[in-house]
């Protein structure tokens, strides 16, 4: 197995690693000691236009070879991306900073093209019984060239999610890697390489979103994009696709999730599951239980237990197996997070951490943190912070809890906390979210489930019964009947 760091990691356009046409690099430093950890292709206008174009020229062979074939270079792909496991969480971790020992996002995308591999069989048609004359049917068909744009916070669990399902439907695929996390899909640029794709098929870049995202967002030759990151960037790419050729958009976008808990929870659980949710990947998750709404009996027990336990987080050099509480992803989402918390520390009471401890530790590490009391129209109640940030507040009655918990421009998951049955049913319903846990909370989610936001956190749903359809065309063909 390769270990080395890909000092100069390759893009794969049309079946080749290539470095940027040209030669233009940005460099990716390791957020926990702020040394370099590689410099990667900056995908210029020109590249991102040769993927597509490979892209287009590889449809008609892919999409004509059928699914058990198509299956076979799936399938390679993910036994390579399961050899490779430990190799892909050391360049996640010196990009962005996640825990090697937390990072189990090889096995999630390997899932994934395992997966989809076999699922191709259940992609049928329709046909319909009240057309009187007609014989009918449906017939499900790949777009063509599909984009698909990823975040830094788990980028092997979005390449898998997302690519398996758009390949094996037979479309044609470029992927555009996040500029904070290119390192771990640079590498997987060789095993799909290694895999033996036919070129174009599966091609891999790398940049910021502008030039490259941009271009695939505006890109006539681009008929579907899937898109998970910030709401600010899916309404763009919406943007741009409606100035251009109204492309299928898929939009997996932020979050502010509430989690209610009422004073018959179980504490111990409740708080065990709160604290990890806003503290894995050092709270940079979409789905985070970022506002905790407590009922007023038991909120000071909860808060003292919840403190203590966030508390704990530890903190390190995330290379390091003990370690599970990572720097923020770079200097950009560092300075961002500590605007918010001098913000809070305004607005509300700092109960917990507060501080940033770059000149400590020469990393971009923030001290978990807690707020309390922290107005429901203040910023960082409202806003999507991404750090390891929690504002808890209380409540008196259910249906205050409810109208806190969706004033919010968000919807992407929400938790509720109780032991009465119908109570927890009636919230469930309630609540403005494209998920809810009950007596759970994120980022526990059921792999075959629709996922995905109401309001601005997203359009669309990802899963493993529905992404198939997110990269699938419907005709409908009828056929008239001679009378006999
Ligand atoms: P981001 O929107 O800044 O970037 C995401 C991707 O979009 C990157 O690849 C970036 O290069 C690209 N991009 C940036 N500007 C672009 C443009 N103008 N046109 C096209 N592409 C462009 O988001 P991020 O900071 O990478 O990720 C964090 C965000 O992602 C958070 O808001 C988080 O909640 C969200 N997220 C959502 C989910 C979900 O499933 N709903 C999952 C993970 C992360």
């Amino acid at each position: 197995m390769a270990t080395g760091t890909p000092v100069r990691p390759h893009m794969l356009i049309n079946g080749k690693l290539v470095e940027a046409s040209d030669g233009k690099t940005f460099p990716v430093y390791n957020p926990a000691t702020r040394a370099i950890s590689a410099h990667v292709p900056e995908a210029s206008i020109d590249d991102t236009n040769a993927a597509v174009a490979a892209a287009k020229a590889a449809f008609p062979a892919w999409s004509a070879m059928g699914g058990a074939k198509r299956a076979g270079y799936l399938k390679k792909l993910a036994a390579l991306l399961r050899e490779n496991k430990e190799e892909l969480a050391r360049l996640d971790s010196i990009a962005m900073g996640v825990p090697v020992a937390t990072h189990h996002y090889a096995l999630t995308a390997a899932a994934n093209f395992d997966h989809y591999s076999e699922a191709w069989t259940t992609v049928q048609g329709q046909a319909s019984v009240n057309t009187p004359g007609l014989v009918t049917m449906t017939l499900r068909q790949p777009y063509g060239v599909v984009a698909l744009i990823i975040p830094w916070n788990a980028p092997c669990h979005f390449l898998g999610s997302k690519a398996a399902p758009a390949l094996i439907t037979g479309n044609t695929v470029v992927l555009k890697s996040s500029e904070k996390a290119p390192l771990a899909v640079a590498r997987i640029a060789e095993l799909v390489s290694e895999a033996g794709f036919p070129p174009g098929v599966f091609n891999i870049i790398s940049g910021h979103g502008v030039p490259s995202g941009q271009i695939l967002s505006r890109h006539m030759d681009v008929r579907a994009l899937s898109f998970t990151g910030s709401s600010r960037t899916g309404k763009l790419i919406q943007e741009e696709a409606a100035r251009t050729n109204l492309k299928k958009v898929i939009l997996e976008l932020g979050g502010k999730s509430p989690a209610l808990v009422f004073e018959d929870a179980n504490l111990e659980k409740t708080v065990e599951q709160t604290q990890f949710s806003i503290q894995v990947n050092s709270g940079q998750v979409c789905m985070a239980n970022s506002r905790i709404y407590v009922q007023k009996s038991i909120a000071s027990k909860f808060i003292e237990a919840f403190k203590t336990k966030f508390a704990g987080a530890r903190a390190g050099n995330p290379l390091d197996k003990e370690t599970n509480h990572g720097p923020q992803a770079d200097e950009i989402q560092y300075r961002n997070v500590l605007k918010y918390i001098e913000e809070g520390k305004k607005s509300g009471t700092l109960a917990l951490g507060g501080n940033g401890k770059l000149e400590s530790t020469n990393g971009f590490f923030i001290e978990p943190t807690v707020f309390l009391d922290t107005p429901e129209t203040s910023r960082i109640t409202k806003e999507e912070v991404f750090g390891p940030v929690v504002i808890i507040n209380t409540f008196e009655t259910e249906a205050e809890a409810i109208a806190k918990a969706n004033d919010t421009e968000f919807g992407l998951y929400a938790a509720v906390y109780t032991r009465d049955v119908s109570r927890a049913m009636r919230v469930a319903k309630a609540l403005e979210s494209g998920y809810v846990g009950i007596n759970c909370t994120s980022p526990l989610t059921g792999i075959d489930l629709p996922f995905g936001g109401y309001k601005s956190s997203g359009q669309g749903r990802e899963g493993w019964l529905y992404s198939m359809n997110n990269f699938l065309e419907t005709k409908s063909i009828i056929m008239q009947i001679d009378e006999a």
